[in-house]
């Protein structure tokens, strides 16, 4: 057996196996779905096209897989009909499989994943009046042992790769029935009455790296997944549409702007060093002042494009009106362009915590709005379905297969409306 290759992330943890771009198949075939344009180009030319077929059905490939996201080389229209099983000799469209299917009353979706390799992770589809937020993971489990997380309780299994990263978000995309119809300009042969894509009436249309794991510790996978999800010619999601959620994983921070350009959320949750070194152990190497002058150097951060703090209400632990006072008054220090969500506590079984009351989460929230900073408070969503971080696969790790499959059936049933 070979090696699987070493990488070590910064931080409190052991050199975990890491997948490279491409994982080799048992059938020798290569999964495209996660691979950028040029990478694609590359694999045709060493499977002995010429370099102008190479570049040509790269262009075309691309467009298919990630702007119209079809599954299958024979619906490539626009592709001889002799090359397309070439393609399918060769290569595969995959999408991570799908263990369960959830469907909460109040229209919030839960998928519990699985990748090739047997891994489950979660993703979960929020629906409100003006936008559709998905939320997607970025790593199998989570090295930051958060203590009101239920992913930190859990062993960092590996770290997603670009494919299992953007086939999140190409697997909500057929879930919904959303993939545009468009025509590509001078290379489509296919009519379509629908003509164009627009963004307008989409269901989703906001993405948030808030699952599971710590995307900073997965930045080149998250990175290129991103960069996938952005092109113009790929899924095409503005950036400003799209969140990325860290612990404040410092040293990565800056790049993240950079490179990615993203809406950046900080995951604070408490303003005094010992209740954050408790709740959120990544303190004790990157602490609160550290952080927020981090922050304020985030390469795009402006009053338009504000900081999101993300802040858990813990009972008698983070929710005081001294902590909230001191959240404004951190806030103010650091002149940062911020607002804050105030989060509910979503318990889980053996948590060592309870959420803050409503009365005392509204006081909060009220003080640091009087501070001249929003702080609305999260509606809980999908709580019959435990659609909080980690929370799925514990619950579906308790149920039977056939138990599974019955409700993967019942829900696919309550899905018909937005198909
Ligand atoms: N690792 C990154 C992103 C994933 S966690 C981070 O920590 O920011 C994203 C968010 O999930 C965290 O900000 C936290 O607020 C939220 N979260 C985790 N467990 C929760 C729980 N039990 N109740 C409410 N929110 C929770
Ligand atoms: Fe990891 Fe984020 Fe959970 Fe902390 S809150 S354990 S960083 S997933």
């Amino acid at each position: 057996m070979s090696q699987p290759s070493l990488m070590t992330i910064p931080g409190q943890v052991d050199p975990v196996p890491v997948a490279r771009d491409i994982t080799p198949r048992a059938d020798g075939r290569v999964d495209l779905i996660g691979l950028p344009r040029p990478r694609i180009r590359e694999l045709f030319e060493q499977a002995g096209l010429d370099a102008r077929q190479a570049k040509l059905r790269a262009k075309q490939v691309f467009h298919w897989l990630y702007h119209r996201g079809v599954t299958e080389f024979e619906a490539m229209t626009d592709i001889a009909k002799t090359m397309r099983p070439w393609l399918a000799e060769r290569f595969v469209i995959g999408r991570p499989d799908v263990v369960e299917a959830q469907h909460s009353s109040d229209g919030t979706r839960k998928w519990l994943l699985r990748t090739g390799d047997g891994h489950d992770f979660e993703m979960v589809f929020i629906p409100d009046e003006t936008r559709g937020t998905l939320c997607i993971s970025s790593q199998v489990g989570c090295t930051l042992n958060c203590t009101f997380c239920h992913t930190g309780t859990m062993r960092l299994v590996r770290n997603l790769t670009p494919g299992e990263i953007v086939g999140q978000v190409m697997l909500a995309r057929d879930a919904l029935g959303e993939w545009p119809r468009g025509t590509m300009a001078g290379l489509d042969a296919v009519e379509d009455d629908r003509g164009h894509y627009t963004a307008d009436g989409r269901l989703l249309t906001n993405i948030v790296l808030m699952g599971m794991g710590e995307p900073l510790y997965n930045f080149d996978h998250v990175r290129d997944a991103l960069h996938l999800i952005m092109d113009g010619d790929g899924l095409g999601l503005s950036k400003r549409r799209i969140t990325l959620s860290t612990s404040g994983v410092i040293p990565m921070m800056e790049r993240c702007g950079e490179e990615i350009g993203v809406n950046l959320a900080v995951s604070l949750h408490a303003v005094r060093k010992e209740v954050r070194d408790e709740i959120v152990p990544l303190n004790r190497k990157y602490g609160i002042e550290e952080l927020l002058a981090a922050c304020a150097d985030y390469p795009g951060a402006s009053n338009a494009r504000r900081i999101t703090f993300e802040y858990v209400m813990l009972r008698d632990k983070n929710d005081s009106d001294e902590d909230a006072r001191e959240l404004v008054r951190l806030l103010r220090k650091y002149d940062l362009p911020a607002k804050v969500n105030l989060i509910p506590f979503n318990p889980w079984p053996g948590a060592g915590y309870e959420c803050s009351s409503p009365e005392r989460i509204q006081a909060f929230s009220d003080i640091v709005f009087e501070g001249g900073i929003s702080a609305p408070v999260r509606t809980p969503r999908g709580r019959d379905i435990d659609a909080a971080c980690g929370q799925l696969r514990t619950a579906a790790e308790k149920k039977s297969r056939a138990q599974r499959d019955r409700e993967a059936r019942e829900s696919e049933a309550t899905a018909a409306p937005f198909a």
